[in-house]
């Protein structure tokens, strides 16, 4: 590969912060489909345009694989900066900085939700001119009513461009816009789900994406997309492309409520994105696994969300809840959600108390009848309602010594177990030690990661035998209860309201 010379120019750019925004009535979001890369591979049979951000400056090729890579390291320089005071228009902003000259107004997106319209009205924050190198030094600055927020600038960076197939080399300065006139095909994308979060895939996404320098200095590809397009991106994933249709349109109403919870919450506000596609949001995998079935779920229940009191639900779900759903609290900390309490998955009622040792253990020795008890056993469905995780006694120690002084296994003892039966607090007792876990997913994670915490362990002479039931945190959706309510006969608005207890259903606009 031919090299040219870069020009060091020692200015200084400040992160580009991609926000959510409407055009037409349709909104747009901003999903980071790559984080932290050094090199983006990407190929698309149609025109690529390659743009630099606010530069008419613009590249073209046709039907080529295109690899993107910072050619030198970038030094990235953090700085806080305070904020003074928020404007709902350019012309109060400015009459302000009149009268305080020592501060400068930008314009940041507010988004925000009524009850029917999601809306993103442009507002002008006011900053101190001087920004500071900590947040101490920022805190000790501020003043009652001001806020201090974290950003960062770099040298500005030039990317190398190199066309693979022409054997090329060009230079764009990043952020850079990339178009295609057909779909573009990305290599190197993490998987990102639960089980296999170190997996890197190939994917296929519609044209519009961007890459932009990160905190630490690489690059984050980032999908700029429909907002309804994203959705359908997503439940491919999470519920896949031959479920019954009623709770394909479930799982479209949870992921867009769930989405636009986050979005609405600015869960990565700070980041340069709205969403993430990895499952700390949710799994996006563009258009890779889009069918008729799923788009057609998505166009049939299109700006439909879950409402409760008026805000938009936190829709989350998980792939079976074992019997009863878990509350929220039980499953992260903080406070309880009136919408994610606990509820039996079944018809009528049970009156098993399962944060009780004795019935939890009943309740995974004896099948229930309720709708995640699947009688399917193919693909992603397969030992999710009951499950069994083996191990000799010297692949347990073994597994154990890597996490504390441990010694033979002796026995467990539970301290704490939520609604839907799920351990929350529990010691694991060795010969030498004993072991603390105070977190379902962490009690998950140290035990071999396990599909659940709602488990009982039996030991004999050779083996240790964990025994549970239902797969995931349990809170909210259960993804196979849906799937056989739907395949009962009960739509996807029986559906949500079963899971989600006290809401309703309301089609929103997006519009400013
Ligand atoms: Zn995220
Ligand atoms: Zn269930």
């Amino acid at each position: 590969m031919k090299k040219f010379l870069i020009i060091a120019i020692c200015i200084f750019a400040v992160s580009a912060l991609y926000a959510a925004e409407i055009k037409d009535n349709i909104l747009y979001v901003n999903v980071e489909i790559v984080p932290n890369a050094t090199t983006i591979e990407f190929s698309s049979p149609g025109t690529i345009i390659i743009n630099e951000e606010d530069s008419p400056f613009q590249l073209e090729f046709s039907n080529t694989s295109i690899s993107i890579q910072i050619p030198d390291g970038i030094e990235i320089v953090p700085f806080w900066r305070i904020g003074i005071k928020k404007f709902a228009s350019q012309s109060e902003a400015e009459a302000f900085i009149v009268t305080f000259p020592e501060c400068y107004a930008k314009e940041i997106p507010a988004i925000s939700f009524d009850g029917t319209r999601f809306s993103i009205q442009n507002e002008f924050a006011v900053y101190l001119n001087n920004t500071f190198s900590s947040y101490e030094e920022a805190k000790l600055n501020a003043e009652v009513d001001s806020w201090i927020e974290e950003n960062y600038e770099y040298s500005y960076c030039d990317l190398l461009i190199y066309d693979i197939e022409q054997q090329k080399d060009y230079y764009l300065r990043a952020p850079i816009q990339i178009e295609s006139s057909a779909p573009i095909t990305v290599e190197n994308v993490p998987r990102s789900n639960f089980w296999n979060p170190a997996e890197f895939v190939t994917r296929e996404y519609e044209s519009d994406l961007r890459v932009i320098i990160n905190q630490i200095g690489k690059m984050n590809l980032i999908a700029h997309s429909d907002f309804e397009n994203y959705v359908a991106g997503v439940i491919p994933n999470e519920i896949g492309t031959d479920s019954p249709m009623e709770a394909m349109k479930a799982q479209a109403i949870a992921a867009r409520s769930e989405a636009l919870f986050r979005v609405l919450n600015g869960v990565h506000k700070d980041d340069g994105f709205d969403l993430c596609a990895s499952v700390h949001c949710q799994v996006f995998s563009g258009i890779t696994d889009i069918n008729a079935v799923t788009e057609s779920a998505v166009e049939n229940t299109r700006g439909i969300v879950g409402v409760y009191k008026g805000k938009i639900i936190n829709a989350v779900y998980s792939t079976s809840c074992g019997g009863k759903t878990e509350t929220c609290s039980n499953a992260w900390g903080g406070k309880e959600v009136p919408y994610l309490t606990s509820i039996y998955d079944g018809n009528g009622s049970n009156s098993y108390d399962l944060t009780q040792d004795y019935y939890a253990e009943k309740w995974v020795k004896n099948p229930q009848p309720v709708f995640c008890n699947t009688q399917d056993d193919k693909g992603w469905v397969r030992n999710t309602y009951t499950w069994e995780k083996k191990y000799t006694l010297s692949n347990f120690q073994r597994m154990m010594s890597d996490k504390a002084n441990f010694g033979t296994y002796v026995g467990y003892e539970v301290l704490e177990r939520g609604e839907s039966g799920r351990i929350i607090k529990m010691k694991l007792k060795g010969s030498k030690g004993e072991l603390l876990l105070e977190n379902e997913l962490l009690i998950r994670q140290t035990l071999g990661g396990l599909r659940s915490s709602l488990f009982y362990i039996t030991k004999d002479s050779q083996y240790i035998r964990i025994i549970g039931r239902g797969s995931g945190h349990g809170v909210g959706m259960c993804q196979i209860g849906a799937i056989n309510m739907a395949k009962q006969g009960y739509s996807y608005e029986d559906i949500l309201k079963h899971y989600f207890t006290g809401i309703g259903l309301k089609k929103i606009e997006y519009r400013n």
